[in-house]
Parts: structure tokens; C-alpha cells; sequence
């Protein structure tokens, strides 16, 4: 019999009852019985469904409050010691790990592989201690079992665990919990060789598995994702030792690997001690063939082949292509499980009544994932005619999502076709446009600007939410926004900024403000995916052609222009974020949805311009988390996503200047391909790292212009005018004075007025007195 198992499922809950709960926690309106009631009965559903899909065993230990990771820092008693916990957390102490209290700032956040689910960063120091406390697994594990399941646990590996930390020295620490919006993490490398801890770490791993053994379960999942990385010689080695020991305490254990292939180490891999290896199909299906062959003859393969990075039904006629051979060849020892945990698609299909139905028919989420591994299982065990029914039905949903005039616009094709090699260069040279930009604009030296968004107050929320109700009609929604437009326009104006920008009051979130506008997305109710803690985003399903049938942002910002002489800041989402915070078509590469965005984009692009709109800004905030996780990927990745950019922003005259904005610290290992955005301006963040990160930019001799934010927009505090000027003459010692601009690191929209006008207020002075310098 074939084995069916997943990796992990979502733990948000249907309605995200998590998200709930532990928000209500926090307000202190909720007690920590009645969370842990939710959390148990979230489990208790999560294994029913499995149970009821068939799944053999039920995975536990995927559950965590806030995150897993930081679930294993509880696990193993490794808590950062400036927070003075000691080894045994309580709920409330691993819920100031992962936000802070009064006297310390939480862990940093980091996106968990190419995902956009954010973990928390372990804090590791040179005499970091681990000491197990294990009822953070084994209270769950009891659970599952008194429900009568049979269960495999789940944990992170040690090689894994310990690669995800950072290794804290004594040097200046950056006391900012980040932010997931938009911010990446910051740079800092790390403090000394983590490796040698596993010698701390193992013992603590020995002993948890031992009293699994001991809590009568048979097989352990072992995530080991870092696998896929590049790692240094030093990691990959140590898998041997790592898995000698573990092995000897106990449980069988099944490796897991995904989001890459782990073909370059299938010769180590063959050989672990371990029970079986989990690869991904979904990602690396090449891979197969380096395991397959020499697979041992006493191991068990868990064929990662359901999607569980995508809402997508299988194709489950494909997938048997290549699951009938291996069952012929490994008999019993074939799983098969999604590819990674299911976390990163929503929880039911089930619940999505407004979708329509034929689209709804293409999609799979968690629960309809695990389905579709009970009909694989039947099929490999019991031959086809078993699930005919099934097959006929998925097969159909398939064929109709092929042929579906929705997915094919001719006019799409035929355009991305005529892309001629021209289309992707803007007319002149830098040079020539930042003369003919300087004549038309004529702004000051070191001028100054925002990133676009300003303070989304409850007053603009409220107007939105009643207008998607439908209490607020079109026309008084309408008015209510260009309200806020003109009172952004003329805060700037007193201020005395030199581009302005209308405020982008009218968004909601900058992806779903684009995707509603243009064809070939569509938006589900309750799709959510959690992204950091309680924090759950909705991706929108691009399921086809992406096209813009009219205008998206010409009259906002047309009007915006009306209010003021000064140039007023157009302001877009560029093809790559659109993609990248997305779920996408698996039908055709990313690169061609991505040169389909980018067209869309470039219309309104045009259209802007044509509107007599100077300055337009493309934000890519996700340009860097779509690197792939090996760095052989990068100039592949590198050359279609810059390409993408300079086709939406290529479509102008000289004298329209296209700045980019993109709001993390890290861009020194991809400076080559930022400058071939060949934006004429590109703001970024770099007051947390201090400005430290131009050095790159100097070194690079970035050749555009390029505004370093000067403060961080993520912190209540106002920063001072001595500490923007400060900041300002670093700036000026690395990139030259007439290619420098003014601006806070990211936009505006989650501070309140009050700050906002002092700190821009500051920020004028600042620059006027650098001006005085010049
Ligand atoms: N223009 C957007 C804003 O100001 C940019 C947001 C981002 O970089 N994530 O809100
Ligand atoms: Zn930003």
C-alpha cells in the first residue's frame, strides 16, 4: 500500500480563528485557556480532515501560536538571553520573543526560503546553551493520539535550525523589529561560525527523540530545507554525524527536503542512516532520476508531487506518469505528500461562494490537496478504474482551464510576440535623459520627495470599507478620496517638498489595488495564507493573460497634478512584485506572466505621461526575495525580472523621469542588475544600516540618481534634523551631491499626521542646510 502524508497544514484555521484568538489574547480580552482551547480545536480539525482524506498518519508539531520556528527556540530552550527567560518559556514570554516588551526588541524577521512567510530569526552566541523542554511538541503529540490518530511528528533539523539563526558577537545591534510589509532583513553577516554548536544542539535533539520513542511514535519527520541552499562543504558534511547520532536515539526518520532539488548531495543522501528521504517533485522533478535509480532497497521515498506552493488542481493523469514506475519499483516504500507543508496555500476551497464556478473548478487549496493525494494512493494501489470518477473530473476542470478563452487573449500573445529589442531601452542614455529631465523638472540640488504613500488613516479606511458595502456610493467614495488627495498635496506643498505624490489614499494594499484593475486576476474571499505571526495576506490568482483594459491611476493622479506646479509623482506597482506577492499561473513560465505585467504597466506608463505626469514611480519592494535560493539561478532570474522593469517603464520620452523604489538593505551581491533597471532614480532603504550599504553604490559607481532614505519609517520615533544631516553628508562622501536625493526609506501610510509633518518637516530643514554646504 501506498503511504499518503503532508508535510504540514496550515494552522490559521478556515476563518483564521488563530489570527483571532491570539490577537484577542494580546488585547488581554481573552484568556490563555480560551486560546489554547482554539488551538486544540484547530488541531483536532486540521487531523480529522487528514483522517478523512486518508491520510495514514497525521503530522504534528506543524502547529505553533505564532510561528515554527520560533517553536523550536521553545523547544530547545534557546532563547536569546538578553530577554532573561531562562530555559522554560511561558505562552507570554514566547510571545515577547516574537514582539518585543518594554525593555527589549523582538527577534528579526526573515522570509522563510523564497516564501513570503516570515520565521523568527534565532539568536545564537558563542555559549548559547540548549535545554530541552519538550512539552512544546509533546503535549500536541498526546493530543493527537488520545483522538485516536496515528501520528508523525515534525521538526526542523538541526542543520536547518541552525543555518536559519544568526550568530550575535558584541557588535551594535540594530534595535528595529522589522517589518514584514516590505522589508527584508538586515545585513548584518554573521558574528562567528554557528557549526560548531550542533555539538550543544544534538544532545537536546537526542533526548527529544528519545522520549518520542518513548511516547510510542515509530517515524519522525525531519525538515532539513536548507539542503536546497548553497551551503559551505563544512554543512553538508556534518549531515552524516548529524543523522549517525540522531538515528541511534530512537524513532525511524524521514528527511525532508523542498523548494529546490538536493540532487548534487543524492550520493550522501542515499547512504543516511534514515528511513527515507521527501523530495520535491513540484519544484525539481529533474531531480528524481539521481535518487531514483540507486535508491536502497530498505528505504522509503515520499514523493513531493501535489503543488503546496500554488492553488492549482494537479494534473493528476501526470502525476501518475510518474508515480506508476516507482511504485512498481519501490512498492510500499513510495509516499507521496505535497511537495512542502501546506502553509503557504489557503485552508478550503469549500468556503469561496462568490468565485465563480468555472474558475473555481481549476483551484486546489489544503484540503482539497490532500484529496487529491487519497485519489493518487487509490489509484497506484488499486488501479485507475478505482477513481475513475475522479480522474474523469480533474482531467475535465484541466482540459477546460487549457482551452478557456478566459486564460488566452490573442491580443496578449500577439503583443508579447511583437516585443521588439528596442522596446525594452529607453530612447537615450542616462546622460541624455537626465539633461532633458533637468531642463523639463528644474528642480533644486538634492531634491526632496516621498516614497507615496501618506498616513491611511481610520477616516480613509472607514470610506473604503463602507464603499465596498456598498453604503458609501461611488461619487461620495469618490470625493471623500480626493479629499485626502488634496489635503496630502497640500501638506506637501507647506512643507515645502519638491516632488510630490498624491498619497495613494485610494489603495488598499499595492498589489490588490492593480489586480482588481487588471484582467487576467482574480480575487478569492477567504484565501488567506498566513505571512508572519497573525498576520495573513490574500494573494490574488492570476489565472490568465494579464491585460489593462482602462486606465488605472491617470485620473487619481491627473487630478493630484490639478492642486499643485509642482511635479506631481505618478505612482505604480512594477511586474515583479505584482508577481512575486501573487499566486501564479503554473501554465506558463513566470517570466512570460511577469512580461505580460509588464506591459499592463507600461500602458498606464504611457498614459501617464501623455496625462503631462513628469515623474512616474514603479515600485519593485520584491525585486530581491524573487532570487532563487541558489545562486547558479541568479543571472537567469536577474536578466527577465530587470527586463520586465525596463519593458513597463521603457515606453517614455527622455524627459519623463521613472524613478524605483525598493525598501530592504541588501543589494551589494546584485548591483549589477539594480542598475540595469536603468531607472533615472532609485530610492531604497538604508537609514537602519546607516547609510553603510552606499558604500556598495560608490564602490559600484551606480551610475543613476538615487535617494537613500534618511529615516526609517517602521519606528514612532521622529528623527531629529542633526541626525538627517548626518546621515546626509555619509551619503554625500560616497555618491556624488548632484545625483543625490531626499527621502524617508519607505512610504508613509502606517504613521499617523502629526509624526509624519514633523519628520518631513525636519527633513526640509536637513536638506536646506546640506543645500547651504554645497
Ligand atoms: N509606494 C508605496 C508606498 O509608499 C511603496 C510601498 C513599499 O515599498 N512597500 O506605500
Ligand atoms: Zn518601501
Amino acid at each position: 500500500m501506498t503511504t499518503i502524508h503532508t508535510l504540514g497544514f496550515p494552522r490559521i484555521g478556515a476563518q483564521r480563528e488563530l489570527k483571532h484568538a491570539v490577537e484577542s489574547y494580546w488585547r488581554v480580552d481573552q484568556s490563555i485557556d480560551a486560546l489554547k482551547q482554539t488551538a486544540s480545536a484547530l488541531r483536532s480539525q486540521h487531523w480529522q480532515w487528514q483522517r478523512e482524506a486518508g491520510l495514514d498518519v497525521v503530522t504534528v508539531g506543524d502547529f505553533a501560536f505564532y510561528d515554527q520556528v520560533l517553536n523550536h527556540i521553545a523547544l530547545f530552550g534557546c532563547a536569546p538571553k538578553r530577554f532573561g527567560f531562562g530555559p522554560r518559556l511561558s505562552v507570554d514570554q514566547y510571545f515577547q520573543l516574537a514582539r518585543g516588551n518594554a525593555d527589549q526588541f523582538a527577534l528579526e524577521m526573515t522570509k522563510w526560503f523564497d516564501t513570503n512567510y516570515h520565521y523568527l530569526v534565532p539568536e545564537f552566541h558563542a555559549d548559547t546553551h540548549f535545554e530541552l523542554d519538550s512539552h512544546w511538541l509533546l503535549d500536541e503529540l498526546k493530543q493527537a493520539q488520545a483522538e485516536g490518530h496515528r501520528v508523525k511528528p515534525v521538526l526542523i533539523g538541526p542543520l536547518t535550525f541552525l543555518w536559519l539563526g544568526k550568530a550575535k558577537g558584541h557588535a551594535h545591534q540594530h534595535q528595529h523589529a522589522q517589518h514584514a510589509d516590505c522589508c527584508g532583513a538586515p545585513t548584518q553577516a554573521d558574528a562567528f561560525d554557528k557549526l560548531p554548536l550542533l555539538a550543544r544542539l544534538l544532545p537536546a535533539y537526542v533526548q527529544l527523540l528519545q522520549e518520542l520513542t518513548a511516547a510510542g511514535v515509530e517515524l519522525v519527520q525531519i525538515d532539513e530545507p536548507a539542503l536546497v541552499l548553497d551551503l559551505p562543504q563544512a554543512w553538508v558534511d556534518a549531515l552524516d554525524h548529524i543523522y549517525a547520532t540522531l538515528r541511534a536515539s530512537g524513532p525511524k526518520l524521514l528527511l525532508s527536503t523542498y523548494f529546490g532539488a538536493v540532487d548534487n548531495h543524492a550520493a550522501r543522501l542515499s547512504k543516511l542512516p534514515v528511513a527515507g528521504l521527501h523530495l520535491d517533485l513540484v519544484r525539481a522533478p529533474e531531480q528524481l532520476a539521481a535518487f531514483a535509480d540507486n535508491w536502497p532497497a530498505d528505504k522509503i521515498l515520499s514523493a513531493g508531487i501535489i503543488d503546496g506552493r500554488n492553488i492549482w488542481r494537479a494534473d493528476l493523469d501526470r502525476c501518475l506518469e510518474t508515480l506508476s514506475p516507482l511504485r512498481r519499483q519501490l512498492g510500499d516504500r513510495l509516499w507521496l505528500a505535497p511537495s512542502c507543508s501546506l502553509l503557504h496555500v489557503p485552508v478550503d476551497l469549500a468556503q469561496e461562494g462568490k468565485l465563480d464556478p468555472e474558475l473555481k473548478s481549476w483551484l486546489a487549496f489544503a484540503k482539497q490537496k490532500l484529496n487529491e493525494l487519497s485519489v493518487l494512493k487509490r489509484a497506484l494501489d488499486l488501479g485507475r478504474t478505482a477513481v475513475h470518477q475522479e480522474l474523469q473530473t480533474s482531467r475535465a476542470a484541466l482540459d477546460a482551464r487549457a482551452a478557456s478563452p478566459r486564460i488566452h487573449n490573442p491580443a496578449v500573445a500577439a503583443r508579447v510576440d511583437g516585443i521588439g529589442a528596442q522596446d525594452d531601452r529607453r530612447q537615450s542614455g542616462y546622460t541624455t535623459r537626465q539633461l532633458a529631465q533637468r531642463e523639463r523638472l528644474n528642480l533644486p540640488p538634492l531634491p526632496t520627495t516621498t516614497i507615496g504613500s501618506f498616513p491611511q488613516t481610520d477616516t480613509i479606511r472607514r470610506a473604503r470599507a463602507a464603499f465596498k458595502r456598498g453604503e458609501l456610493g461611488g461619487s461620495e467614495y469618490h470625493q471623500a478620496m480626493q479629499a485626502e488627495i488634496q489635503h496630502a498635496v497640500s501638506r506637501q506643498e507647506a512643507l515645502g517638498l519638491d516632488v510630490l505624490v498624491h498619497g495613494e489614499a485610494e489603495r488598499n494594499d499595492m498589489v490588490e489595488y492593480f489586480g482588481e484593475q487588471l484582467a487576467g486576476f482574480a480575487f478569492t474571499q477567504y484565501g488567506w495564507v498566513q505571512s508572519y505571526g497573525s498576520r495573513c495576506v490574500k494573494p490574488p490568482v492570476i489565472f490568465g493573460d494579464v491585460s489593462r483594459p482602462t486606465p488605472m491611476t491617470v485620473a487619481w493622479t491627473q487630478y493630484a497634478q490639478s492642486l499643485t506646479q509642482r511635479p506631481m509623482k505618478g505612482m505604480l506597482t512594477g511586474p515583479v512584485t505584482i508577481l512575486q506577492w501573487s499566486f501564479v499561473r503554473d501554465d506558463q513560465p513566470r517570466s512570460q506572466t511577469a512580461t505580460q505585467i509588464a506591459l499592463a504597466i507600461r500602458d498606464e506608463v504611457v498614459d501617464l505621461e501623455a496625462a503631462g505626469i513628469a515623474v512616474i514611480q514603479i515600485d519593485e519592494p520584491a525585486f530581491r526575495e524573487g532570487l532563487p535560493l541558489k545562486r547558479a539561478d541568479w543571472p537567469q532570474y536577474l536578466d527577465w525580472a530587470a527586463r520586465a522593469f525596463r519593458l513597463s517603464a521603457s515606453g517614455v520620452r527622455d524627459n519623463t523621469q521613472i524613478h524605483t523604489h525598493m525598501c530592504y538593505s541588501e543589494f551589494n551581491d546584485i548591483l549589477p542588475a539594480i542598475a540595469a533597471l536603468d531607472a533615472d532614480v532609485i530610492t531604497i532603504e538604508t537609514s537602519r544600516s546607516d547609510m553603510e550599504l552606499l558604500d556598495g553604490f560608490g564602490e559600484f559607481a551606480y551610475p543613476n540618481e538615487i535617494g537613500p532614505g534618511v529615516y526609517d519609517i517602521h519606528s514612532p520615533r521622529i528623527p531629529k534634523v542633526e541626525e538627517m544631516t548626518r546621515l546626509l553628508r555619509k551619503a554625500a562622501a560616497v555618491i556624488p551631491a548632484e545625483r543625490l536625493w531626499v527621502n524617508p526609506d519607505c512610504g508613509l501610510k502606517t504613521r499617523g499626521w502629526a509624526e509624519v509633518d514633523t519628520a518631513l518637516q525636519n527633513m526640509v530643514t536637513a536638506t536646506n542646510q546640506l543645500r547651504q554646504e554645497l
